[in-house]
């Protein structure tokens, strides 16, 4: 079965081709990072409108990088949230017509379970069952998996995604957007033990997060710094890396505590946030210790991509799941809800 797959959540127009029997044929995407950069974050309005103009070309360039004609595609698989309203609106409106117009299915994606499934994209995939960590701009999740559709939430964030604390830190000590690559590239020069930022909610049991409180310490901590006439570059590098390390210890010392209650060995990191270079050789370590197993997509396909969607689109499509014609998306959407394959 050839799917095609739309992501458009958020700030990241991506189509891919994904084929059950020979894996991904084709992937584009267009970032619009430099279109919101000037505003230090996301205007969903400016991001509407560029999915509009983006779309089409990157289908196109699709179908010529893999060889298909439209004719060739089986279904259609979109983001039908979470995310931006207008954003998903125009994916769901271009997926909904397209198939229409193919008479082929289609079928609305649950975007956070797009990112859990992108390492089954990699050469070694994860097998089920297994304790997933999402870490994204919007999410931080602990979540058990039996299967596709098959999750128990065991914990998540009272409060910032830990993507969205890097982005507001990073923004607070003066860094561009987004806040997680830059904060990763200046901690590989910060002093390790200059500062030491808390590891919140380790003390006590339970698999939630809180990262709100990070970011208000790194401000702090920068405004002493300030104050004190110690704002140069070397200061910058140094609360990046205090932060970073607070953050990967703090998941880390979750998603051990996951596994022993699971009593499950192998962990999957997905979201932007499993990018992280630290985050990868913390929990390498642990999972090493315990004589188990880590799984992460490429760097690419950590962050939003239309290969995500379309290989989870084909695993629902393939088990005979398919949307009514009516344009639907949902801001919100608890992955809980999701019907089992
Ligand atoms: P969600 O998936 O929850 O709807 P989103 O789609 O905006 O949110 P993603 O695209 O999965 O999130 O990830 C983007 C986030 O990942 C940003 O917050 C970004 O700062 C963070 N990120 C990307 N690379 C890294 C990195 N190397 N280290 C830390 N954070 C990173
Ligand atoms: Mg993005
Ligand atoms: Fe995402």
């Amino acid at each position: 079965m050839l799917v095609l797959g739309l992501e458009t959540s958020c700030d990241e127009t991506g189509v891919a081709l994904y084929d059950s029997e020979r894996g991904l044929l084709a992937d584009a995407l267009f970032s619009q990072i430099d279109l919101h950069r000037v505003y230090g974050g996301v205007v969903p309005e400016l991001a509407s409108r560029d999915h509009v103009k983006r779309l089409l070309p990157l289908l196109r360039e699709v179908l010529e990088e893999a060889g298909r004609k439209p004719e060739d595609i089986d279904g259609i698989a979109y983001t039908a949230g979470p995310g931006l309203v207008g954003a998903l609106l125009v994916g769901a409106s271009c997926a909904q017509a397209l198939a229409f117009a193919w008479g082929v299915p289609a079928l609305g994606v649950h975007h956070m379970e797009g990112h859990l499934l992108a390492p089954m994209l990699e050469e070694q995939p994860p097998q089920f069952p297994f304790v997933a960590l999402l870490v994204s701009g919007g999410h931080t999740q602990l979540v058990r998996v039996d299967g596709i559709g098959r999750y128990q939430l065991l914990g998540e964030s009272v409060d910032d995604a830990a993507g969205e604390a890097f982005d507001k830190t990073a923004k607070l000590i003066g860094l561009g957007y987004p806040g997680g690559p830059e904060i990763a590239r200046l901690a590989q020069s910060g002093t390790p033990g200059r500062f030491t930022f808390p590891r919140p909610m380790t003390d006590r049991p339970g698999l939630d997060f809180s990262f709100s409180g990070l970011k208000t310490f790194a401000l702090n901590t920068w405004q002493q710094c300030r104050n004190a006439g110690d704002d140069g570059e070397q200061t910058r590098c140094d609360i990046a890396l205090a932060f970073e390390q607070a953050v990967v210890d703090t998941l880390t010392i979750k998603c051990k505590r996951a596994l022993k209650q699971t009593g499950l060995e192998r962990l999957v990191i997905a979201g932007g946030v499993s990018a992280n270079q630290s985050l990868r050789q913390s929990l390498g370590k642990m999972l090493g210790e315990m004589k188990g197993d880590v799984f992460y997509a490429r760097p690419r396909f950590c962050t939003d991509n239309g290969a995500m969607i379309a290989y989870a689109g084909c695993q629902r499509l393939l088990a005979g799941q398919q949307d009514g014609p009516a344009i639907g998306v949902q801001a919100r959407w608890p992955m809980e809800q999701l019907p089992a394959v």
